[in-house]
């Protein structure tokens, strides 16, 4: 089986469009079809901004048709991209064209259409390698998210290499899709789960890291970003201690990805996973790097087409990695719109972005404090602009409603870490979570907001 590291432009004429630099027109079934360009080194959408070195919002906001709704009468304000983040034209347009002009399974069949498509995949195969700094697009395997991505992790290189007394090290800052597959590996392994425990700051205690770590220790289970708190643990040095005790580490990367670079050779992780959807593509479409030699050793974890070589009824041989992770027919469109996503990203300027989202916090965090009885949980140095708060007197629920109402988009509930608000003692928060989007005068209006339901409450 071939993995064709094609350049994006050169599949399929009839999607010019699809890089977010040609208008969609392009993608009309029966119009001509125009030059290919070669893949855009400095996509346009984020041209101004990566110019000057500085990025601003508005330039990504001209992108994102839906901003311009409104909610409940008043001007949409998203601050739930920790659940998902907005679509830009540029991952809408790729999805439609796809489907308009170039629709076709993969990796089989002999005509032009399925050629195409393969090539499309395995060069976004190869885009997720280069976002992700890979060494090659044969770690890449992509699945349906991170969920899935964990899953295939605990399920193929888990029941391979866990046995009786071994422990899967797990951070208490981890979402559920990071501990639950342990719990159910490690319950049939007769493996164990240990939580890593955090500082009062949301950090993770680095000693207490230290001391749980033992040659009993298989593997270490940390994210990059938390979805809750915001805390970017030191994964690199965590990552190198583990590896003196032979241990492997799987960084989740579902927060990370959308908001600051990622380097996995210079992480040295064993495994990175991330999602699409949290990423500006579309749900159901996301990846797993491992390492290739590591990736090489592992079984695979769910059987049936694309993932074989041969098949007779008393033996089967296996498609080499990363398709033998593969098995059925993927998200392809999905492929195509992630690949849009990490281009319009990328267009921007990562540095640039991280920059602007941290000045963003620092102002939240001001315009929070500002409101009576609200306590933000969580301040490590270096957190990405996630803010989960209390507000005295109200309920989560209660208070995503009231903002609801003013047209704010917040997520109330345990924000599936339930381990990580208990170290708060609280079993719910309402959390905003911010993009590169947002705006002051959204934090404002949030800020705003959240001022006159305490004031009303107070009043009453
Ligand atoms: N890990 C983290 C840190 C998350 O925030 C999320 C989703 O919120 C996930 C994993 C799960 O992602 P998905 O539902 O896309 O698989």
């Amino acid at each position: 089986m071939t993995t064709p590291d094609m350049p994006w432009g050169a599949y399929a004429p009839g999607m010019a469009g699809l890089t977010g630099t040609q208008p969609s027109a392009a993608a009309v079934p029966g119009a001509p079809a125009p030059e290919v360009p070669a893949p855009p080194q400095q996509p346009s959408a984020g041209s101004a901004a990566t110019r000057s070195g500085e990025f601003t919002p508005e330039a990504a906001r001209r992108d994102v048709p839906v901003l311009q709704r409104p909610v409940n009468g008043r001007p949409l304000v998203w601050l739930d991209n920790g659940a998902t983040t907005q679509k830009p034209r540029q991952v809408i347009e790729t999805l439609a064209a796809y489907y308009a002009t170039a629709n076709s399974n993969i990796h089989r069949g002999a005509h032009t259409m399925a050629r195409e498509a393969t090539e499309m995949y395995e060069g976004g195969r190869a885009a997720v390698a280069r976002f992700l700094g890979a060494p090659s697009p044969d770690g890449v395997v992509f699945t349906r998210g991170t969920t899935e991505a964990v899953n295939l992790v605990a399920q193929s290189w888990g029941r391979a290499n866990l046995g009786p007394g071994d422990e899967i090290l797990v951070s208490t800052l981890e979402h559920h899709s990071n501990i639950v597959p342990w719990q159910l590996i490690a319950r049939e392994r007769r493996a164990r789960v240990v939580p890593i425990p955090l500082l009062p700051d949301g950090s993770i205690d680095q000693d207490a890291y230290a001391d749980l770590l033992s040659f009993r220790t298989q593997l270490v289970a940390v994210s990059h970003a938390s979805n809750v708190l915001g805390t970017v643990p030191p994964v690199k040095e965590m990552t190198a201690l583990a590896h003196r005790y032979g241990a492997k580490v799987l960084v989740d990367g579902a927060q990370a990805v959308a908001h600051f670079p990622v380097d996995v050779q210079d992480l040295d992780s064993d495994f990175y996973v991330f999602s699409g959807h949290k990423l500006y593509g579309p749900t159901g479409i996301g990846a797993l790097y491992a390492k290739p030699e590591i990736l090489a050793g592992m079984p695979p974890w769910q059987g049936g087409g694309n993932m074989i070589d041969q098949v007779e009824f008393d033996r089967v041989t296996f498609a080499p990695v990363p398709h033998r992770f593969e098995a059925g027919t993927g998200h392809i469109s999905g492929v195509a719109g992630l690949r849009a996503a990490i281009d319009w990203l990328t267009s921007f300027g990562r540095e640039a972005v991280a920059a602007y989202e941290t000045a963003l916090l620092g102002h939240a965090r001001q315009a929070l404090a500002a409101v009576p009885g609200l306590t933000v949980l969580g301040d490590a140095p270096g957190k990405i602009a996630v803010l989960t708060f209390t507000l005295a007197g109200h309920d989560p629920v209660t208070v995503a409603r009231w903002l609801d109402q003013e047209g704010i988009a917040v997520r109330a509930g345990h924000h599936c870490a339930q381990p990580s608000l208990r170290h708060y003692g609280l079993d719910a928060a309402t959390r905003a979570s911010l993009a590169l989007y947002n705006t002051a005068e959204e934090v404002d209006r949030l800020a705003a907001s959240l001022t006159r339901l305490q004031t009303q409450a107070a009043a009453v």
